[in-house]
């Protein structure tokens, strides 16, 4: 019998969590790298992409420039670096058709618990049938969650007082109706992060007028939407070779910038402020509206690609109000000064709500994990937690740069587990590390459910560096064996048909 329901169960020897950037990345290091291996990948939703899928507010569009969003092995080719939705969503949909990864996507199955077995040297995965309700399992000798870093049901949305007494439209961009007609209409869009000041000019030129309402400012800062760098390299280098140069150009400009950011942080508040100062109209209220209370990098700085925002605030179909909300009214939301403003539509652009590893459930030999408890390894992997990675990106620098090195230390991985003839990895902790909070980083989505996540150590391998040029060395050059037991002996698997 028993013979019976482990033929019945499907086995994989990767199990891919996720068909968003990174999941497609990570199965194509792995068709690249160990076509030895058989692997799935098992998404939620009944479409790819992820994050450029599900979001679709206007003006969509990437914060990063795409010579470092983009996948190491596949060139970005369109003329603009800052990428809309769409763009990017094409781009993840060819990387998964050309080599024919699409075909071993599984819509609609969410995983939502992971069972690890030391006697078998497997997990057991529970999948939850998002069409049908079903329920299912199967096996992997190594899970690999590729889950994003949200919730994808719900945004954050604070209490706002009031708010059921609002006549308009309220609307969260994570749940944009694909026929919202703002035409005319007068817009509210509450919020200072990426999400708002993509929002604000994308709508100014359609809606009768918008406003931006922040409770406090963020750093903005305008680049170029198509890098004139890389459009007078690309005129003479092909592709292949123009694209990891640009890459590299722009990982060490982002990479100064936040280092320069994080050591002299008045100079670079003062370049900050000037470079907005140029932007808007003589005697804008600069302070106000553009000074935030934190040192850049404290959080994410917002990026606007060729100074939309401001065009949009010095043609007057855009404007900034900082104040906090007293309350929403029948027409609008009062403000605690006592103004007024009247809308038809309000965004609340107010953040997302942050979810560790797709929400899946895991367990290591009967025992629930319980995430505060873990430290993170590198990065990618969790303490006492084998054969698991995750990929999980940069604050300060494009998320890719490391959903590509973990997919390459996953393969090195793998590649020294067969060598070695060993069936499970598992990062081991060490007495003398000291536990730190995962992220250094003060955005308030992050503050909020930092208590929910693994912890950091004090010292390699269990730091978290925002350092690219360190994270190469150690993952794609350095030792795979430093604070890792490895046991059990490896056995075949089989291919699924
Ligand atoms: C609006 C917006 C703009 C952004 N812009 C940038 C930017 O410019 N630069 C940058 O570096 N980062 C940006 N980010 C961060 C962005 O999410 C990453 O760049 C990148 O898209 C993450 O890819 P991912 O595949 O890791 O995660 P996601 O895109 O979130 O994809 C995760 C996938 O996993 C699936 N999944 C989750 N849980 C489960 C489960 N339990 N079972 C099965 N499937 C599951 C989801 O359905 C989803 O398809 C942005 C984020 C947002 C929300």
């Amino acid at each position: 019998m028993a013979a019976t329901l482990e033929r019945e169960t499907e086995h994989v020897d990767v199990l891919i969590v996720g068909a968003g950037l990174s999941g497609i990345g990570a199965a194509r290091h792995l068709q690249e790298r160990r076509p030895q291996d058989s692997f799935l990948i098992l998404e939620a939703r009944s479409a790819l992409g992820g994050t450029w899928d599900l979001f679709r507010y206007p003006g969509i569009r990437s914060d990063s420039d795409m010579y470092t969003l983009g996948y190491r092995f596949k060139p970005w080719t369109d003329a603009k670096a800052i990428a809309d939705g769409p763009a990017i969503l094409r781009y993840v949909r060819e990387t998964a058709s050309e080599t024919g990864i699409d075909a071993r996507i599984r819509y609609d199955h969410r995983v939502v618990r992971a069972e690890w077995s030391s006697d078998d040297a497997r997990w057991t995965v529970t999948v939850e049938r998002t069409d049908t309700g079903e329920t299912t399992q199967l096996t992997c000798g190594f899970l690999y969650g590729c889950t994003g870093y949200y919730r994808y049901d719900a945004g954050y949305t604070p209490e706002f007082p009031g708010r059921e007494r609002f006549q308009g439209q309220v609307i969260h961009p994570q749940f944009w109706p694909e026929d919202l007609d703002y035409a005319g209409k007068r817009v509210v869009v509450i919020g200072s992060g990426a999400t708002a000041v993509t929002l604000v000019p994308a709508m100014a030129g359609d809606a009768g007028h918008v406003t931006m309402l922040q409770r406090s400012p963020t750093y903005v800062v305008s680049v170029p939407e198509q890098d004139p760098i890389a459009r007078a390299v690309r005129r003479v280098l092909p592709d292949k070779a123009a694209y990891p140069l640009l890459r590299w150009k722009n990982v060490a400009l982002s990479s100064a910038i936040y280092k320069l950011s994080r050591r002299h942080p008045k100079l670079m508040r003062s370049l900050f402020r000037k470079g907005v100062q140029r932007q808007v109209p003589e005697g804008y209220a600069v302070d106000t509206h553009f000074k935030p209370t934190y040192d850049p990098w404290d959080q994410r700085l917002c990026v606007v690609p060729s100074g939309d925002l401001f065009k949009a605030i010095r043609r007057g179909q855009a404007s900034i109000v900082t104040d906090t909300i007293d309350t929403f009214t029948e027409r609008g939301i009062r403000l605690a000064s006592g103004q007024e403003l009247e809308a038809d539509i309000i965004v609340t652009a107010t953040g997302l709500n942050l979810l560790a590893f797709g929400g899946m459930d895991l367990v290591v030999d009967g025992r629930p994990v319980h995430l505060p408890d873990t430290m993170a390894y590198k990065s990618l992997m969790l303490s006492d937690v084998p054969n698991f990675a995750y990929a999980l990106g940069y604050t300060n620098l494009s998320w890719t740069l490391k959903a590509d090195l973990t997919a390459e230390y996953v393969c090195r991985l793998l590649d020294h587990m067969e060598r070695t003839g060993v069936a499970s990895a598992t990062p081991t902790r060490d007495a003398d590390v000291r536990e730190e909070p995962f992220l250094d980083f003060q955005a308030g989505y992050v503050l909020r459910s930092l208590d929910q996540f693994p912890k950091q150590g004090s010292a390699a391998p269990w730091r978290v560096h925002m350092d690219y040029a360190r994270d190469l060395w150690m993952l794609r050059r350095g030792p795979v064996t430093d604070g890792m037991r490895f046991s059990g002996v490896r056995s075949g698997s089989r291919v699924p048909a």
